[in-house]
C-alpha cells in the first residue's frame, strides 16, 4: 500500500511538472513544425537514436550512448518492478523472453555503470572548458549511479537465495550473488528490500526532478530533433511585416513554442561554447550561456504565461517580469554574434542556440526601438539611397568592369544567356573585390559561357540589412531584385559572394524569387572538370584555404574551391586546423562587417594567428568579406600569409587572356 501511495504521488507530481511545460509550449506562438514527417522520423533516427552527432566527441559519444541504451533497456526492468511492487509475484516477461532480457539488462546496466564512472573521471579530472561543474550535473550522475548499483545489488541478492543461482543468465548478478551466497537469508533478504526500494524510489524521484533539471532533454530531446528546422539553414523566417502587431521579439511571451522546448533541451554539453568565435574572442556572447538565460527566462515567465492563458491573469494585470533583453541578456550579447553558425551545426539535439533568435531581438531593436550600434545608421543609409551599404553613388554600380566587354541584361535585349553574374556591393564597389569580378569574367569569357549582368539595376541583395535586425530594409531591397530577376526570366545566376548566394538561394524564394545559384567557385571548378577552361600556369606555392560560413557550414559548399586549387599545377593545399565543418569564422557575417568590434579581442586576428601558424605561401579565400577581415587581420599583426580568391589564382593560372 505504502509503494502504491509512493507511485501515485510521483505520478501526480510528475503529470503536474509536465503539464505546466507542455501548456506553456501551447500558449507561446505557433510555428508550423509538422511537415516532411517521414525526413523528420529518419532525422530522429539518425540523431536521437544513433546519435550520430555525438561521436564527434569520441569519448561523450561511448559514455552517452551507454547511458542512453542502458536508460531504453530499463525501461522495461521499470515497468516490471512497479506492477510487481503492486502486483507481488506478478512476472512480465516469462520464459526464455525473461532469461534473454535479464542477460541483456545485466550487459547495459553494467555499460551503464562503466558510462556513468567515464563521466565523472571527465567531470572531475579530464574539466574539459566546454563543462561547468554544476550541482545539478552531480546529482544526476550519482541518481543514476544508485539506480543501477541498486537494481544489482538487489538481484544479486535475490538470486543468492535461490536454489540454483548459475541458471541466472546474468554474469554481473551472479557475482553479486556469489558474494552474498556465505550470508543469512535474512540478511539476503534484507539487501534485496534495501535495494528494491532504493532502485525504485531512485526512479520515482529521479522522475520528478527531471523537469527540473538539464537532464530534462532525456524527455525533450527525442521531440526537440524531430522538430528541427528543416528549412535550409541559412533561411531566417520571414514575418508578415503588413499584419504584425509587434516586430521580432523582446518577452518571453513572443517566443515560438520551438525556441522554449530549444531552452527545455539544452543538455549544457557546451559544445556551442568551445567553437563559437565570440566566446573565444571574450566577448560577452556565449550560446551555451545564453541559450541557458533563455531556459531560465521562460521558466520563471511560466506561472504569468499560465495564469494569463487560463483567464487568471492577463498579461497587463501581471507583473510584467523580467524583458528578455536587458533583462536577462545583454544587448552586447545580441550585437555580438557573426551568425557564423557553428553553435547550431555542434548542437547535438538540434538547438539552434543563437542565430535565428538573436536575428529576432535584433528585429525588435531595430524596428521597434531603434536602438543599435550607431555605426549600422552608415550601412542602412547606404543601402536605403544607394543600394549598398558603402553608400557609394549607385549610377557607378558597373564601372568595375572597366573596359572588360560585358553586357547588362538591357543591352541583351532578350538574347539568350546561359547565366546572370550577379556582382554584388563588394564585387562591384571594394577594391580587392572588384579584381575578382573581373577574374570571373575572364573566366567565362574564356570558357565561352554567355552572361550578362543587372549593372544599375542591381542592387544590395538585403542579407546585412536582414542580419542586422532591418527585416523592413530586406525585404524592399529582395522584392525589387526579386521583380528586375523576374522580368528578365533569370533562370540561373552565379556569384562570388557567399553572402549573396546564401540569400538569394535560400531567402528569396518565400518572397516569389526562386532560382538555380551558384557560387562562383563552383561554377568555375564546373568548367575546369568540363574542359572548357584549362589551368596551365604552375603557382608553385603552398596554399591554405579559409571556408567562408556562408558558402561552407550554411550551403555545405566545400569542395568547389579545393578543387579548382588542386587543379592549379605546381600549387599544393594544405588544409588548417580549423578547416570545412569546422572553420573559423573570419567574425564579418551577420552584418558585424558594418559594426565596431570594441569587445574581448578580434575574431579576425584570432583566425589569421591561425593560418599564419600554418606556414603556408598564402591563403585561398572565396567571399569579399573573409578577403577584407584576413587582410585587416594581415596587417594588423604583421603576418606574412597574404589570402588570394581562389577565382584570383584560377585567372593567374588560367594561360592567356582571351578578352
Ligand atoms: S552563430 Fe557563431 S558567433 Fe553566433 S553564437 Fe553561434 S557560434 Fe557564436
Ligand atoms: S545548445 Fe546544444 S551544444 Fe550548446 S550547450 Fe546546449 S545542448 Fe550543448
Amino acid at each position: 500500500m505504502l509503494f502504491g501511495l509512493l507511485v501515485l504521488l510521483a505520478i501526480v507530481a510528475f503529470v503536474y511538472s509536465a503539464s505546466r511545460r507542455i501548456r506553456l509550449l501551447l500558449a507561446l506562438s505557433p510555428e508550423w513544425r509538422f511537415d516532411r514527417i517521414g525526413t523528420r522520423i529518419g532525422k530522429t533516427l539518425e540523431y536521437a537514436f544513433v546519435q550520430k552527432r555525438m561521436f564527434r566527441d569520441l569519448y561523450a559519444g561511448v559514455f552517452h550512448i551507454f547511458l542512453f541504451a542502458g536508460f531504453v533497456v530499463l525501461t522495461v526492468r521499470t515497468i516490471a518492478l512497479v506492477v510487481e511492487g503492486l502486483l507481488p509475484g506478478f512476472i512480465l516477461l516469462p520464459g526464455p523472453a525473461g532469461d534473454a532480457y535479464t542477460l541483456v539488462k545485466d550487459i547495459f546496466e553494467v555499460l551503464v555503470l562503466i558510462g556513468v564512472g567515464m563521466a565523472v573521471f571527465r567531470r572531475a579530472f579530464a574539466r574539459p572548458k566546454r563543462l561547468d561543474l554544476t550541482l545539478d550535473a552531480w546529482v544526476i550522475l550519482f541518481l543514476i549511479g544508485l539506480l543501477i548499483a541498486a537494481d544489482l545489488v538487489s538481484e544479486g541478492a535475490r538470486v543468492a537465495q535461490q536454489p540454483a543461482p548459475a541458471s541466472v543468465w546474468a554474469p554481473a548478478v551472479l557475482v553479486l550473488a556469489r558474494l552474498f551466497s556465505g550470508m543469512a537469508p535474512q540478511t539476503q533478504q534484507a539487501i534485496y528490500e534495501t535495494g528494491w526500494w532504493v532502485h525504485l524510489l531512485d526512479i520515482l524521484f529521479f522522475g520528478n526532478y527531471l523537469p527540473y533539471s538539464k537532464h530534462f532533454h532525456i524527455l525533450t530531446a527525442i521531440p526537440n530533433i524531430f522538430f528541427m528546422k528543416l528549412d535550409p539553414m541559412g533561411r531566417l523566417g520571414t514575418p508578415d511585416l503588413e499584419n504584425s502587431e509587434h516586430f521580432g521579439v523582446s518577452r518571453v511571451e513572443q517566443l515560438s513554442w520551438k525556441s522554449a522546448l530549444d531552452g527545455y533541451t539544452c543538455t549544457e554539453c557546451g559544445r556551442c561554447r568551445v567553437v563559437c568565435p565570440t566566446a573565444l574572442t571574450n566577448k560577452p556572447l556565449d550560446p551555451k550561456v545564453f541559450i541557458g538565460q533563455m531556459r531560465d527566462a521562460v521558466y520563471e515567465a511560466t506561472p504569468r504565461i499560465l495564469a494569463a492563458s487560463t483567464g487568471r491573469g492577463n498579461g497587463d494585470s501581471a507583473a510584467p517580469g523580467r524583458e528578455l533583453i536587458g533583462g536577462w541578456l545583454s544587448e552586447d550579447a545580441i550585437w555580438a554574434c557573426t551568425t557564423c553558425g557553428f553553435c547550431t551545426s555542434a548542437c547535438p539535439v538540434f538547438i539552434i542556440p543563437a542565430v535565428d533568435k538573436i536575428i529576432e531581438m535584433r528585429r525588435h531593436l531595430v524596428l521597434e526601438k531603434t536602438e543599435f550600434p550607431k555605426e549600422m545608421q552608415t550601412a542602412f543609409r547606404g543601402m536605403e539611397t544607394n543600394g549598398n551599404p558603402w553608400g557609394i553613388s549607385a549610377a557607378s554600380r558597373a564601372d568595375w568592369a572597366g573596359d572588360l566587354p560585358v553586357v547588362t541584361m538591357a543591352q541583351a535585349q532578350g538574347a539568350p544567356i546561359e547565366v546572370l553574374f550577379w556582382v554584388g556591393c563588394a564585387g562591384s564597389y571594394e577594391d580587392r573585390a572588384k579584381r575578382v569580378s573581373r577574374s570571373l569574367v575572364e573566366i567565362l569569357n574564356a570558357a565561352g559561357v554567355s552572361f550578362a549582368i543587372l549593372g544599375t539595376e542591381e542592387t544590395c541583395n538585403g542579407d546585412s540589412a536582414r542580419r542586422m535586425g532591418n527585416e523592413y530594409l530586406f525585404q524592399t531591397l529582395a522584392q525589387q531584385n526579386i521583380e528586375t530577376l523576374n522580368g528578365y526570366g533569370v533562370k540561373a545566376i552565379v556569384t562570388n559572394c557567399p553572402h549573396c548566394f546564401n540569400c538569394i538561394k535560400n531567402e528569396y524564394a518565400p518572397l516569389g524569387g526562386n532560382y538555380e545559384v551558384m557560387h562562383g567557385s563552383e561554377l568555375v571548378s564546373r568548367l575546369i572538370a568540363e574542359g572548357r577552361v584549362r589551368m596551365e600556369t604552375p603557382i608553385p606555392e603552398t596554399i591554405s584555404f579559409h571556408d567562408p560560413c556562408y558558402l561552407g557550414r550554411y550551403n555545405g559548399v566545400y569542395d568547389a574551391p579545393r578543387r579548382i586549387l588542386e587543379s592549379i599545377p605546381g600549387l599544393k593545399l594544405q588544409e588548417l586546423p580549423r578547416s570545412r565543418e569546422r572553420g573559423l569564422c573570419c567574425g564579418a557575417g551577420g552584418g558585424r562587417m558594418w559594426m565596431e568590434e570594441k569587445l574581448g579581442t578580434r575574431i579576425n586576428q584570432e583566425r589569421m594567428k591561425e593560418i599564419a601558424a600554418a606556414g603556408t605561401d598564402a591563403v585561398g579565400v572565396s567571399c569579399p568579406f573573409c578577403m577584407i577581415m584576413i587582410g585587416n587581420a594581415k596587417d594588423e599583426i604583421g603576418a606574412a600569409t597574404a589570402p588570394f580568391d581562389v577565382l584570383e589564382l584560377a585567372r593567374r593560372s588560367m594561360g592567356s587572356r582571351t578578352s
